[in-house]
């Protein structure tokens, strides 16, 4: 699919996002630093903005989203503190990048997309690179996974919401495990902060980490339509 010479280039624009945009910046967690290196955003970007896979910010990915900043990427995917038995949620399937870096950290990710264009390309993508420990759903993702179809537990370890919230979705928080975590933008205007929560004995315990700009959630416990 790419030349000798296009392949060496990205490989090389990998690395350079790697020490300059992630361990320059303040990601630090080891596995994510490894995961960042072995999935290939190019796999993930439209053709024509393959040359432009490892620069530093969101491209378009069709149907008026984008794929988010490798960096932003990489820092939700750390504040989620993953381990090999986690079960998590994913809201905004989109282009399928960030569920290919959860599904390498975690036990398995069940993801959600409203666009069953951009589920089916994602699933297509996840496919090719061998990689099964998704679930895939089209749907309103702020109603939460459907209950039949719940992990064992009945509960999500941890969950990320890709795309901004008013507030976090409660049917959401209420699918997350206690002592799990869930991160997401929140806020009313363009610019959200990206929030981290924390649920204890039933309570959603929140921190800020940073500001951030994301798509809309359009749904029930989202944005309006
Ligand atoms: N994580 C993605 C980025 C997704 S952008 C990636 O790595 O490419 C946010 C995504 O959320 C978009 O694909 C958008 O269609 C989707 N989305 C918006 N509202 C949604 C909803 N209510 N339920 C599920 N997905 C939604």
């Amino acid at each position: 699919m790419y030349s000798a010479e296009e392949k060496d280039r990205l490989a090389r624009a990998r690395q350079h996002m790697l020490r300059l945009n992630l361990k320059g910046r303040d990601i630090t967690d080891p596995g994510v630093l490894k995961v960042m290196t072995e999935v290939r955003r190019e796999e993930f970007v439209p053709e024509a903005y393959q040359s432009q896979a490892y620069a530093d910010g969101p491209l378009p990915i069709g149907m008026g989203q984008t794929i988010s900043q490798p960096y932003i990427v990489a820092l939700m995917t750390q504040e989620l503190r993953l381990n090999r038995y986690c079960e998590v949620l994913e809201i905004g399937t989109g282009s399928g990048y960030q569920t290919a870096v959860l599904s390498k950290l975690a036990k398995k990710v069940y993801t959600m997309e409203r666009f069953g264009q951009l589920s089916e390309s994602a699933q297509a993508v996840l496919g090719r690179l061998g990689i099964g420990n998704v679930e895939f759903y089209i749907g309103d993702g702020s109603c939460g996974w459907p209950e039949h179809q719940l992990p064992p537990s009945g509960y999500f370890d941890r969950i990320m919401i890709t795309a901004a919230v008013p507030k976090m979705p409660e049917p959401l928080t209420e699918q997350l495990a206690d002592g799990g975590l869930i991160v997401g933008p929140t806020g009313l205007s363009g610019v959200q902060e990206l929030v981290v929560g924390e649920k204890k004995g039933g309570k959603i315990i929140e921190r800020l980490i940073c500001d951030v700009r994301f798509v809309k959630l359009l749904g029930k416990h989202g944005f309006e339509e």
